[in-house]
C-alpha cells in the first residue's frame, strides 16, 4: 500500500492505487505499431517510388501525440488543497441538486466545489473532474483536459493516417506490380481476369 502525495509534495493520508503499468503498455503498443509501420513501408518505398512525404505524416502526429500524452500524465489535473479550496469554491455555482453548498469530502476534509469529485484511485479531490484515466495514470480535470483532448485527437488521427497510408501503399504496390492485369483459370478451365475493387 502506498501513500499519495499532495501538489505541495506533502504526504496525504490514505492509499493511492495509481500505477504505471498502462503507461508502459501504451508505449509498448505504440512502439510496436510504429516499428511495424516503419519496417513494412520504408523498406519498399524507394523501390516502389512511393513519396516519402506521405509516409512522414504519421510521425508528425506521433510527436504531437507523445507531447500531449506526457503533459496529460504530469500536469496537475486541478487537485483541491487547503490553499486553493476557496478559489475553486467560487468558479462554478452550486445547483443544489447535484452539487450542494457546504458539503465536505469525507476523505480530504475539504469543502467540495461545484463540479469537483473525489478520485478513489488517486485519493484526492479534483476540480471539474472528468474521469480517472489508467492509460495516463492521472485524473482528467480542469487543468489537463486540453492536453487529453489533443492526445485523443492525435491518437485517432495517427491511427487513421497509418491506415490510409498503408492502403495507398498497397494500392500503389498493386499498380506497380501489374497485379490488376493478372488472370486465373477456374475449375472448369475458363480464363478470368482478376478484378481489383
Ligand atoms: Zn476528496
Ligand atoms: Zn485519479
Amino acid at each position: 500500500m502506498t501513500v499519495g502525495s499532495s501538489p505541495q509534495g506533502k504526504l496525504r493520508p490514505g492509499p493511492s492505487r495509481r500505477n504505471h503499468s498502462f503507461i508502459v503498455l501504451h508505449l509498448v503498443l505504440q512502439g510496436m505499431v510504429y516499428t511495424e509501420y516503419t519496417w513494412e513501408l520504408f523498406g519498399y518505398c524507394q523501390e516502389l517510388e512511393f513519396s516519402l512525404y506521405y509516409l512522414l505524416l504519421p510521425y508528425l502526429l506521433l510527436i504531437v501525440n507523445l507531447v500531449s500524452f506526457t503533459l496529460t500524465c504530469v500536469t496537475n489535473p486541478g487537485i483541491i488543497t487547503k490553499a486553493n479550496e476557496l478559489l475553486f469554491l467560487h468558479v462554478y455555482e452550486f445547483d443544489e441538486v447535484m452539487f450542494l453548498k457546504n458539503v465536505r469530502c469525507s476523505t480530504c476534509d475539504l469543502r467540495k466545489p461545484a463540479r469537483s469529485k473525489h478520485c478513489s484511485v488517486c485519493n484526492w479531490c479534483v476540480h471539474r473532474f472528468d474521469h480517472h484515466c489508467v492509460w495516463v495514470n492521472n485524473c482528467i480535470g480542469a487543468w489537463n483536459i486540453r492536453y487529453f483532448l489533443i492526445y485523443l485527437l492525435t491518437l485517432t488521427a495517427s491511427a487513421a493516417t497509418v491506415a490510409i497510408v498503408s492502403t495507398a501503399f498497397l494500392a500503389h504496390l498493386v499498380v506497380m506490380s501489374d497485379l490488376y492485369q493478372e488472370t486465373y483459370i477456374d475449375d472448369f478451365g475458363h480464363l478470368h481476369i482478376v478484378i481489383m475493387l
